[in-house]
C-alpha cells in the first residue's frame, strides 16, 4: 500500500480546498482532515441499503491516488458492507460495536424498503431498524447516492418495496440528526470525500433546501456545458454519435444541478456529455421515477417526437 506523506496530505487538501471552493488558505485545515481520517481518529461507519454498491465502487475507482483512494484504502472505518472483512456474527458485532460507542459520521448507501421491512436485513435486524439505531447515535449522517437522497431505482414508479430516501425516513422516526445528501448514481469521488473532510473540519458545509453541498450542485449541467453554444444555435443532434446539443436524445442538463461538465470523472478524463452519451438526470432528484422518464425510452423518444 502507497504510503502517505504529510507532503501528500497538503497536496490532496490543496485539491479537497479547491473542490469545495475554500480557497487555497483553507488546504492545510482540509489536510489535517484527511489525516485524522487516515488516522482513524475521525470514526465513520457505512451502512448499506436497497443499492448497487455502485457508489462504493466510484469511490475506489479513481487513479492515481486521490482523496477518494485515501478512504476506501486508508479510511478507519469501524464499517462498511461491501469492504469490510468481517463476515456474519463478526460484522453484526462490528456494527453494534461502532453504535454502541457513537458520535461517528453515519454514511449511508441506498434506499429503505419500508413496504416490505425484511426485503433489506442485515444480521436478524431489519434495515430500517439498523439505521434507526445508528442514526440515533451518529453525529451527522450524509446519504451518499440517488437511492439514498431520493429513493432512486429502487423508489422507480411502482416502488415494490416502498423504498423511502433516507432524509424522508429520517424525518418520519422523528430523528432530529444533521442529514447531507450526496445525489449522484453513482456519486462522485470527490463529492463525498470533500463533504466528509469539510465536515471534519469545518462542520456542515451551506446546503441547499435539498440538503445538498452548494459547492456541488448549485449549478445546472446544461449551464456548464461544452455543447450550450449548439443548444443556442439550436444545432441538436438527431442521433446517437453526432455532434451538437443533446436535448433532443433526452438530456436532463436542463433540470439536473449537478459540477459533472467542470469536474468531469475517472480523474477528470471525461463526462457524459463530452463522451456523447446525454445526461440522465442521475443527480436529479426525480431521477427514474416515472415511466416517461428519457431514460426509459429508445433514443430519447420522449423529446425527439415530442
Ligand atoms: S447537451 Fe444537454 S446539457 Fe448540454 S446544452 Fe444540450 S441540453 Fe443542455
Ligand atoms: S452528467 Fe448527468 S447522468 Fe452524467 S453523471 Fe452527471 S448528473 Fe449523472
Amino acid at each position: 500500500m502507497e504510503p502517505i506523506t504529510r507532503r501528500s496530505f497538503l497536496t490532496l487538501g490543496l485539491r479537497l480546498a479547491a473542490v469545495m471552493g475554500l480557497g487555497a488558505a483553507a488546504a492545510p485545515a482540509m489536510a489535517e482532515a484527511l489525516e485524522r481520517i487516515v488516522r482513524g481518529r475521525a470514526p465513520a461507519l457505512w451502512l448499506q441499503g436497497q443499492c448497487c454498491s455502485g457508489c462504493s465502487i466510484s469511490l475506489l475507482d479513481s487513479e492515481p491516488l486521490g482523496p477518494d483512494q485515501l478512504i476506501t484504502r486508508h479510511l478507519a472505518l469501524a464499517f462498511h458492507q461491501t469492504l469490510s472483512g468481517a463476515t456474519g456474527h463478526q460484522a453484526v458485532d462490528t456494527v453494534n460495536r461502532a453504535i454502541s460507542a457513537g458520535g461517528y459520521i453515519l454514511i449511508v448507501e441506498g434506499s429503505v424498503p419500508v413496504g416490505i421491512p425484511r426485503a433489506c436485513i442485515f444480521g436478524e435486524e431489519t434495515f430500517a431498524d439498523q439505521l434507526t439505531r445508528a442514526a440515533r447515535a451518529a453525529k451527522a449522517v450524509v446519504a451518499v447516492g440517488t437511492c439514498a437522497t431520493a429513493g432512486g431505482i429502487p423508489a422507480a414508479e411502482g416502488n415494490a418495496t416502498g423504498a423511502l430516501n433516507v432524509p424522508a425516513f429520517l424525518k418520519q422516526a422523528g430523528i432530529a440528526v444533521p442529514c447531507i445528501s450526496i445525489p449522484g448514481c453513482p456519486a462522485h469521488p470527490d463529492w463525498i470525500v470533500g463533504t466528509l473532510a469539510h465536515v471534519l473540519q469545518f462542520g456542515l458545509p451551506p446546503l441547499d433546501t435539498l440538503g445538498r453541498p452548494k459547492a456541488f450542485f448549485s449549478k445546472l449541467i446544461h449551464d456548464q456545458c461544452q455543447r450550450f453554444a449548439d443548444y443556442e444555435r439550436e444545432n441538436f443532434a438527431q442521433n446517437f454519435g453526432d455532434d451538437g446539443c443533446l436535448f433532443r436524445l433526452g438530456c436532463a442538463g436542463p433540470i439536473t444541478k449537478a459540477d459533472c461538465n467542470v469536474r468531469q470523472w475517472n480523474g477528470g478524463t471525461n463526462t457524459c456529455i463530452k463522451a456523447g452519451a446525454p445526461c440522465i438526470g442521475c443527480a436529479w432528484e426525480g431521477f427514474a421515477a416515472k415511466r416517461d422518464f428519457p431514460f426509459y425510452l429508445k433514443n430519447g423518444q420522449l423529446r425527439k417526437d415530442g
